[in-house]
């Protein structure tokens, strides 16, 4: 979601509606999605696919354009198709279809009947099982009437991030622009490397930086790349560490920006294991999905629930956020703190973590780095990286046992 200062109207998707109230489904498509749109395709007469669609209308004090792509449209003798095209696993072809499927399905028939003038519409779940190639087809008729309500039913919970979305870019950007660098003196070295740092932002490339020990280059890194996402030129800044005191250091710095006047909010990311407080968890560990699960767990029953409003709390509360704080709200609030430190990450625009949030493929935060429409706005700040060799070593080996 963005609010588009131009226009003054609020950008958000069809997706970021729907995660807001479903969280299990991920609505972004892979090849295997992509190649099944292309088979319904070739099967289907006058079958247009990857139809963006938008519409703009009023919601409280907020203009919205509401926008997404339908995977499939065609239209037959009683009525036109909008479908959602997935390759899933067996367990979900064979289960019950989730109601977040339907939920994004009826958003997009809402914004196909609004721009076509239709009062009535079908919707279709086409599943490809990647086990099979089979496909499995699941119908249901919607008038524009119960759609517009639905919609409209969805908006309310994205009240809080719609409001920070507005601040953030007439807020908490333009304090970044003409930040003054928060120390007295610049050290030898460190205009040099703040030089280079805001060079390859605006020029979208690599830069390697060698330094010695005690010049800044923490700050050196940091400063240029809020001073770059003031002017826009990035919307999330990433800084990867090995170690946990690296991670603190930067932490240290990005509150030295926030005393200068950034209005910055920065987030430590901390590994699940380490930030699970769950009791049945402990018996079989967090990442064991027979403890981590609704049932089992009851920091992750009804967590979009509940979520929304300890992200409202720490928010509102302060700029940095370290585990201690996102615990002591999560507990507050009985929702998982691992999960709440992830939500709590998206309204953040420093994220500092360690390098397997990007580079271990099992680990790596889904929401960023994989399929994210975003990714190309992200400037990766990355400590120490002489560590990175011994840590994709282990990250890319496998061992078994006999
Ligand atoms: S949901 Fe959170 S608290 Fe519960 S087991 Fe999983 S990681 Fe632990």
């Amino acid at each position: 979601m963005k609010y588009n200062k131009k226009t003054e109207c609020v950008e958000m998707s069809v997706a970021e509606l729907c995660t807001a109230s479903f969280s299990k489904v991920e609505y972004s498509k892979n090849d295997l999605d992509n190649t099944a749109i292309s088979e319904v395709e070739k099967s289907t007469e006058g079958y247009i696919k990857n139809l963006p669609v938008a519409k703009k209308f009023s919601f409280e004090a907020f203009d919205i354009k509401l926008y997404g792509t339908v995977d499939g449209y065609f239209e037959k003798r009683d009525g036109v198709r909008v479908d959602f095209v997935k390759s899933v696993s067996h367990r979900e072809f064979s289960g019950k279809i989730d109601e977040g499927y339907w939920a994004y399905l009826k958003c997009c028939a809402w914004l196909i009947c609004v721009r076509d003038g239709l009062q009535v519409v079908y919707v279709r779940t086409v599943f490809r099982s990647a086990q099979s190639s089979e496909f499995k087809i699941a119908e249901k008729k919607f008038y524009l009437d119960e759609l517009d309500v639905f919609v409209k039913a969805l908006l309310p919970k994205m009240k809080f991030l719609i409001q920070q979305n507005v601040k953030h870019e007439t807020l908490v950007r333009p304090s970044a622009l003409d930040l003054t660098f928060p120390y007295e003196e610049i050290r030898d070295g460190q205009e040099e490397m703040m030089r280079g740092v805001a060079s390859v932002i605006r020029k979208r490339r690599r830069m390697f930086a060698q330094a010695p020990t005690g010049i800044g280059k923490t700050i050196s890194a940091l400063y240029p790349s809020v001073r770059a996402f003031g002017k826009g030129e990035c919307d999330k800044i990433f800084y990867f560490t090995a170690k946990s005191d690296t991670a603190r250091e930067a932490y240290t710095a990005a509150s030295k920006l926030f005393a200068v006047g950034a209005k910055l909010k920065a987030i430590v990311l901390t590994s699940k294991d380490s930030m699970c407080c769950s009791e049945t968890a402990k018996k079989g560990g967090c990442r064991d999905a027979r403890y981590c699960n609704e049932r089992d767990c009851k920091l992750k029953k009804r967590y979009k629930d509940k979520a929304g409003a300890a992200v409202e709390e720490l928010v509102s509360k302060q700029n940095g956020f370290y585990a201690s704080v996102i615990t002591e709200v999560a507990l507050k609030h009985e929702v998982c703190p691992y999960e709440l430190s992830l939500d709590l990450s998206e309204l953040c625009d420093i994220i500092i973590c360690d390098y397997n949030y990007l580079f271990d493929p099992y680990v790596r935060i889904k929401r960023y780095f994989e399929n994210s429409e975003n990714s190309d706005d992200y400037v990766f700040l990355i400590d120490e990286a002489h560590n990175l060799v011994d840590r994709a070593r282990g990250i890319y080996s496998a061992s078994v046992s006999l």
